[in-house]
């Protein structure tokens, strides 16, 4: 079977490795040229690394990875609310929570896949489907007819329009800026600060690197304020508790960038025919538990077991859209729930968030992440 994936990013990739895995015949279409050098990081849970380890990828991610031994959670000032050790977890699945580079993902990914496997600046317009045959219409006007098709195109994706049109993705409310710089030495440890409609945090990622972001809610397209995205970060978060501004300061204005946040709405399915969705294409969401790239290496998994499965690809991808979507939305919910709170702007209620936050004993925040980095599917 010939199986037509579009996109290579974490999930379109880690879909052409399963999928490859499973005994199919998988070609990766990429509208950019080439990899996107950018590097922030990205929290990888145990959900996710027991998929990298399974596929024999997991060394080559944790050599280059910072591990956390514990989430801490700060007021804007710096006053610690409350410490999750997060190195309990590494008893519970035998793996730790890590931040690592986007890029480093990326290459080992690629590693495996094979750059040449991948079909470079080849944009995807349309994607449509007759009888057993599966179409993809590329913007320099080739044709592909294919077995089965996957969108992995991310959220602003051009499959989804073929499972589920009139879907588009919505704001979500705030912007991120993220950075990555060099650092001497930094604690295991995954900082989050709240402010007021804002937040920011900061974490090791392995390679002497540091990762940090910085949210705020605010309406989409607002302009930089103070002429550049460092000096904005600068003017919103640099004078948050120690060490944030000092990291800040010390980053690249080239390595750092600016996201206003969208989701994709609950979509009733994730296939029609032969055509399936993944990843973002399928529910990008808030990022405030970090496991959208996470739940994309599952649905890539699941997709290639469920069509190695059979008994027709048809009726393989709607089960993997069944058996995925609730998982999904679940995390959703979860995400969605997370961020209420951190998106507080009132002085009362923000106190109040705080309060809350340190009477709450660490282990409960703890159970709170393990349940979805305990998710197995092989
Ligand atoms: C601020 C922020 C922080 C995050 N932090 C985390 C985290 O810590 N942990 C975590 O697990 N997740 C995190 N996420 C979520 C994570 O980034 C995404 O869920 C994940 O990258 C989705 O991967 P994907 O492969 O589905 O889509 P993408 O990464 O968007 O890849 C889609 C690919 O398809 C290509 N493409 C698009 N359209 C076409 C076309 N028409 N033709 C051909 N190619 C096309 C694109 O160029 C791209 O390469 C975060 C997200 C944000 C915004």
């Amino acid at each position: 079977m010939k199986i037509i994936v579009i996109g290579a990013g974490i999930g379109g990739l880690f879909a052409g490795i399963a999928l490859r895995d499973a005994g199919f015949d998988v070609i990766v279409y990429e509208r950019c040229p080439e990899p996107q050098p950018g590097g922030a990081g990205l929290t990888l849970w145990a959900n996710a690394l027991k998929l990298f380890r399974h596929y024999g990828m997991l060394d080559d991610i944790l050599a280059h990875a910072g591990t956390f031994e514990h989430s801490e959670f700060r007021t804007a000032a710096g006053r610690t609310l409350v410490r999750v050790a997060l190195a309990d977890l590494v008893e519970q699945f035998g793996l730790p929570t890590v931040c690592v580079g986007r890029n480093v993902v990326s290459d080992v990914l690629l590693d495996r896949f094979g750059h040449e496997n991948v079909v470079w600046a080849t944009e995807m317009v349309r994607a449509e489907q007759d009888g057993d045959t599966v179409y993809a219409e590329f913007s320099d006007g080739q044709r592909i007819s294919a077995d089965v098709l996957i969108g992995a195109d991310g959220i602003h994706s051009a499959v989804r329009p073929s499972v589920c049109p009139g879907s588009a993705p919505q704001y979500d409310g705030q912007t991120v800026w993220r950075g990555v710089t060099d650092v001497d030495s930094l604690p295991a440890t995954a900082f989050v600060s709240f402010g007021r409609g804002s937040r920011a945090g900061w974490s090791p990622m392995g390679d002497g690197r540091v990762y940090w972001f910085g949210a705020r809610f605010q309406p989409p397209g607002t302009p930089d304020r103070f002429g550049s995205m460092k000096a904005d970060a600068l003017a919103e978060f640099g004078d948050w508790g120690d060490p944030l501004g000092r990291i800040i300061s010390a980053t690249p204005e080239d390595a750092i960038s600016r996201t206003d946040i969208y989701a994709v709405p609950r979509l009733p399915t994730w296939s029609s025919g032969r055509i399936a969705l993944l990843g973002d294409a399928a529910h990008a969401m808030a990022p405030h538990i970090a496991q959208g790239a996470c739940l994309a290496v599952e649905d890539a998994t699941v997709l290639a077991l469920r069509l190695a499965d059979g008994p027709t690809p048809e009726e393989a991808l709607r089960r993997y859209s069944d058996e995925r979507q609730p998982r999904a939305e679940e995390l959703r919910d979860e995400a969605d729930r997370i961020g209420r709170p951190a998106a507080m702007r009132g002085p009362v209620s923000s106190r109040l968030r705080n309060a809350v936050l340190a009477l709450t004993p660490g282990r409960m925040l703890l159970a709170g992440f393990a349940k979805p980095a305990a998710f197995e599917i092989v």
